[in-house]
């Protein structure tokens, strides 16, 4: 069957509808964070088994034939692939593509935010867990917290609005960052949107007393600036809104809660992967950065498409690929279960 011209959406078992491809470019990083990756000794994929921009391309070019119309790249550290501003460019001009965002730690930002804006790139996400250089250093276990903050001031600069941070909350380690990074989202344009910690680490150092869960960052933040307004939950769907009608199971519940503070200055984002699950409302697909498809982060199978695109296999072998990846897709994460087993790959190698 030609794909291009066939009304098949990427939608799974319960009626979800997988409109956004998040794409990992590489596997490695600059910094060293401990809910990531290991410390030292990291043994990253040879360059040779990474996916060249023409293969993401290709990849993106059969998934919008199947309703992909969103693109987060993360990795590892995108950046690190300095000419990542080439590979936006082209998939900014893939017909159907609406939107393309970027997660960054921030590090190699100050040097390339203006070339990802004049490429295309509609959206970022910085990562930094603390306002404090020394926790950061102890998360992140390098150097490097000045040039994030440059990396924040330069995409500023680029015209990058609203910038998201994307911290990180670990019991025991970033719980007094809280107030200071409430304190920054009031004071500047920016969203700070805290993550629960996931298990995805490489070193078994996950434990479920060492997530800070949403309430209690909630909790902190409400105790020094008083009481916190949701906000009509924030949806990570885009433009794909007007689809959803097609969908049976699909809730409002988004990745990403809002909140405003009770007198309108400032807002803040929880996602609370662990203990508020969002699997019901998932609309994510991945590539790894060594071309292999997942259906989730969590998810122990991985569908090979590198070889078919390294083997002659055509576009239609490649939408066979997504659609299969996508029929096999769980339910749910199970992280809140006995079942739960933590995938091989930590966070770094599935990506993002
Ligand atoms: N290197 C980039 C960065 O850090 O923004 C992109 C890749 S990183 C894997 C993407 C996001 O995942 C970051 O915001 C990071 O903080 C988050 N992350 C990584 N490991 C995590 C974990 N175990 N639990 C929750 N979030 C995690
Ligand atoms: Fe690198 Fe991002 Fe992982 Fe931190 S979270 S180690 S910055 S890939």
């Amino acid at each position: 069957m030609n794909h291009a011209q066939s009304p098949q959406r990427l939608i799974d078992r319960f009626g979800r509808l997988h409109n956004n491809l998040r794409i990992s470019v590489t596997d490695r990083c600059n910094i060293r964070c401990f809910y990531c990756m290991p410390a030292d000794n990291v043994e990253f994929m040879p360059k040779e088994h990474l996916l060249t921009f023409e293969e993401i391309e290709r990849i993106v070019r059969v998934g919008t034939t199947l309703g992909i119309d969103r693109i987060r790249l993360t990795g590892g550290e995108p950046l690190v692939r300095r000419d990542l501003h080439v590979l936006v460019q082209r998939l900014a001009a893939v017909p159907g593509i609406r939107d393309i965002g970027l997660t960054t730690n921030g590090i190699l930002l100050d040097e390339q935010a203006q070339l990802l804006k004049d490429a295309g790139l509609k959206r970022l996400n910085i990562s930094l867990d603390a306002l404090d250089p020394e926790v950061f250093k102890a998360v992140t276990r390098r150097d490097g917290y000045e040039r994030v903050l440059a990396g924040i001031e330069a995409a500023r600069k680029a015209g990058f609005s609203p910038i998201k941070l994307n911290a990180v909350s670990v019991r025991g380690l970033t719980e007094n960052q809280i107030v200071p990074f409430g304190h920054m989202a009031r004071e500047t344009e920016t969203v700070v949107r805290f993550i629960e910690f996931m298990p995805l680490d490489s070193d078994g150092q996950w434990q479920r007393d060492k997530v800070l869960f949403a309430h209690e960052i909630i909790a902190i933040l409400e105790s020094e600036f008083g009481p916190l307004r949701p906000v009509v939950a924030t949806t990570d769907r885009g433009d794909a809104k007007d689809l959803l009608p097609v969908i049976g199971a699909v809730t409002t519940q988004a990745p990403a809660q809002d909140y405003e503070f009770a007198d309108g200055r400032g807002r803040i984002g929880l996602i609370a992967s662990v203990s508020q699950p969002f699997c019901a409302s998932c609309n994510r697909f991945r590539v790894t950065a060594d071309g292999k498809f997942r259906n989730c982060l969590f998810s122990h199978e991985e569908t090979d498409v590198k070889t078919t695109l390294r083997s002659g296999g055509t576009d239609d072998d490649v939408a066979e690929l997504m659609l299969e990846c996508i029929a096999a897709k769980n339910e749910g994460h199970e992280i809140n279960t006995a079942n739960f087993v933590q995938p091989d790959r930590p966070m770094h190698s599935i990506g993002g």
